[in-house]
């Protein structure tokens, strides 16, 4: 299977790089080029804004059975073209085989529950003296521009796509730069499943460039961001000049409390597979681990002895449990965080180095008794590094899980019912797993609070974030 020829889709109409400017998209794993992505430039960007403003008139009025068939039909056209999509991924992103097909069916099930979701639009009637009548009616909201990250190229795109299209509004995408071809795979999907060209189109470019000229039209009426939560501060700025609504999904912090009580043996085979995978390169990735002090040398002994086991290489190869990270900033990244820490005084029990001679490979990572003033302990480290801390009382340990101004994922491991309670009532995030590592699905809200953002992707609540209410009362 071969990498694609890249280009931007504007109208329906595939756009090379031409005259373009072009980004050169690399393989993590080798560091090898891959392909040339054409950046837009301004007249490309008022074209798609134009033609986005058509999709909207036209797909408004689409009935829900044409929407319902398009999400259904793409559905079934990614789960025809799972291998081929999941080997575009893996070589753009770097992430297992295994990984980047789970990503696949992700969207399936996202695709397949949106179908659905397009029946099920209501607005409300309310209770009036005869003779008056007062209607809620929910609208699409109008064109979307969308930003999504490299780090999930299948799945991100999916999610973009999927909400507005459901809910009845147009589409620009601008996918990552590095993950170009994932995207318009996802894309073509739909275009395949008979959605009209005018409604979903993708482009490329400098991503402030981009972000700018499509936030400062008019036509856009909503903005939904995927990304860092310092860009994403950003990106809500420029949406505020013209009012637009926002669905931010940003950073997290991912606090894991393990008490007394939890199985650690359980706790290990979960949490190494979630920490590790896709590099650890995943927004709800566990990050700190809060260890209750009965359970914390045999949880840290555990975790590093896994860790300094876990098989890593190209993720193209059998066997791989983890890839390399998605590009030269993050190995980088990782060394900066992880030095700091180790000469601020935490212990290094695995890991802390780069693999091999080539691509971006950087080891699984265990660190302990790391101080809460390390950058590692504050900002999110988006990488394969677990931060192990010892803690005595339940209230510490739900203290050092809010310390932090993210909320987006957090994970809980124990047995008491009573603190199960008080768990789900008291940590400050957007997504909790009590003994679990699953974190919804299609019909679970997906989102954040606090610096990790705001609105959902995924679950009804998706695509009503694409929609706006109207109060109609008539006499
Ligand atoms: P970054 O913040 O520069 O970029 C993150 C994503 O946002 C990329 O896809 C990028 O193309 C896009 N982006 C950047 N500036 C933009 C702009 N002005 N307008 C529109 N899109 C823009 O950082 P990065 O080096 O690519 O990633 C590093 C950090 O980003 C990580 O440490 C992590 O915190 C965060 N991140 C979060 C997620 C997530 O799922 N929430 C995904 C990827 C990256």
């Amino acid at each position: 299977m071969s990498y694609p020829e890249l280009h931007m889709t504007i109208d329906g109409e595939p756009i090379p790089v031409g005259h373009r400017r072009a980004h050169t998209v690399l393989n993590p794993a080798t560091g090898a080029a891959l392909g040339a992505l054409p950046l837009a430039d301004a007249a490309d960007l008022d074209r798609a804004l134009a033609v986005a403003q058509r999709g909207f008139r036209l797909w408004r009025d689409a009935p829900p059975q044409q929407r319902a068939a398009v999400l259904a039909g793409a559905a079934r056209l990614l789960k025809e073209r799972q291998e081929e999509i999941a080997h575009i991924a893996t070589l753009e992103e770097g992430k297992t085989r295994a990984e980047a097909r789970v990503e696949v069916m992700m969207n399936v099930t996202l695709f397949e529950f949106y179908a659905g979701e397009c029946h099920r639009l209501y607005g409300r009637q309310l209770v009036r003296p005869a003779g008056l009548r007062s209607t809620v009616i929910c609208e699409p909201v109008g064109p979307v521009a969308a930003f999504a990250p490299w780090n999930f190229p299948i799945g991100n795109p999916g999610r973009k796509l999927g909400a507005p299209i459901c809910a009845g509004c147009s589409v620009i995408l601008k996918a990552a730069e590095e993950a170009p071809a994932s995207a318009l795979a996802v894309l073509r999907c739909l275009l395949d499943a008979g959605l009209p060209k005018e409604v979903g189109q993708a482009v490329f470019g400098v991503p402030d460039e981009v972000s700018r000229h499509l936030l400062a039209s008019p036509i856009i009426r909503k903005l939904s961001f995927t990304g860092s939560t310092a860009v994403g501060k950003h990106l809500m700025k420029l949406a505020a000049e013209d009012c637009k609504r926002t669905t931010m999904e940003l950073g997290g912090h991912g606090a894991v409390l393990v008490f007394d009580d939890a199985d650690v043996e359980q706790v290990l085979n979960a949490m190494l597979a979630s920490k590790f995978r896709n590099a650890g390169q995943v927004c709800v990735a566990p990050t700190r681990f809060i260890v209750q002090e009965g359970v914390y040398e045999r949880f840290r002994n555990g975790f590093a002895e896994r860790a300094g086991a876990w098989r890593v290489g190209n993720g193209l190869d059998e066997g791989v449990q983890m890839g390399p990270m998605a590009n030269p900033r993050r190995p980088e990244a990782m060394e900066r965080f992880i030095g700091a820490a180790v000469t601020a005084g935490a212990r290094l029990h695995t890991g802390g180095r780069r693999l091999g001679s080539q691509g971006y490979f950087y080891a699984p990572t265990v660190l302990s008794e790391i101080p809460l003033t390390a950058a590692v302990m504050n900002e999110e480290p988006f990488g394969p590094v677990a931060l192990i801390n010892p803690f005595r009382t339940e209230e510490e340990m739900i203290a050092e899980a809010n310390r932090l101004p993210y909320g987006l994922a957090a994970y809980a491991w124990t047995n008491q019912a009573g603190r199960q309670m008080r768990l789900a009532r008291e940590i400050e995030t957007g997504m909790l797993c009590i003994n679990t590592t699953v974190l919804g699905g299609p019909d679970a809200p997906f989102g954040g609070v606090k610096w990790s953002g705001h609105g959902s992707e995924n679950g009804p609540e998706g695509v009503m974030s694409c929609m706006v209410v109207k109060a109609v009362h008539e006499g």
